[in-house]
């Protein structure tokens, strides 16, 4: 598969690049489920299109290459053959589809995230990592294992139109950003988020105490303070320093 820089644009190879890298991110950090899981990235200069990991590699056997381009239908116009998880392209499709703005998703079953998602209340702004999603998580139901194409309608319902995350219920999470290197903050940000609630409550059970809600008003502000470092063009500034960790420990990713 090394011929497929060749076939495909600067840009695409780019966003092969650096989706690769958060997949390889993502294993460092323990948020993979051995390959069960997959993350996407919209294809630069064919918006319709999108990257997505092949089943058969783990997160930290990722390249640039062996990510396939597809579309909502599942189509492999590069022809690698590789097989694809047909629910991650109905999962990716539904918000890449719904929400131009949003050039890569990335979902996991971490158990933080697991366990989220199967309490009865929502991820609590008791932190200001998670003040940063207050208003910005939507919360879909699990429907099955199985792909019905129309559930897209349904999760692009549920994230809305400004959400940066879902919380797939009694599943995982899904993270939705600007950028890839943005999604990758979002996702590590959003999965800390979660961890700590359930650490919180926890303690708090176990306490007999509560737990310190911040007013409203200041969510909303904490909120729209992390949509303004999202949109910040300099925050992606961070982005190299990522790289060059992975590129100390294995360059591979790159290929
Ligand atoms: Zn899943």
């Amino acid at each position: 598969m090394t011929d497929i820089r060749s076939r495909v644009s600067e840009a695409e190879w780019e966003a092969r690049v650096n989706l690769a890298a958060v997949f390889r991110l993502a294993a460092k950090h323990d948020l993979s489920d051995l390959a069960l899981t997959h993350f996407s990235a919209r294809v630069p200069d064919e918006p319709d299109r999108f990257l997505l990991n092949p089943y058969g590699l783990m997160f930290e056997e990722i390249t640039a290459s062996s990510l396939v381009k597809t579309d909502r239908e599942g189509n492999d116009p590069l022809e690698t053959g590789s097989p694809l998880n047909a629910v991650g392209i109905m999962l990716h499709s539904a918000v890449l589809d719904a929400r131009p703005d949003v050039a890569c998703t990335a979902h996991t079953h971490t158990v933080p995230g697991m366990a989220l998602a199967s309490l009865d209340t929502e991820l609590l702004p008791i932190s200001q990592t998670a003040m940063a999603f207050h208003g910005r998580v939507g919360y879909h139901d699990w429907e099955s294992a199985e792909t019905e194409l129309d559930e897209r309608e349904r999760i692009a319902r549920d994230l809305g139109p400004d959400g940066r995350a879902l919380v797939l219920k009694n599943h995982g999470l899904l993270a939705a950003g600007p950028s890839i290197p943005m999604t990758w903050v979002l996702l590590f940000e959003l999965e800390r988020a979660c961890a700590s609630q359930l650490d919180a409550m926890a303690a708090a059970h176990a306490a007999g105490t509560g737990l310190d809600m911040p007013s409203a008003s200041i969510c909303v502000k904490t909120a729209r303070q992390f949509d303004e470092f999202l949109a910040a063009p300099a925050r992606d500034n961070d982005w190299p320093a990522y790289l060059e960790i992975l590129d100390r420990e294995d360059p591979g990713y790159r290929e």
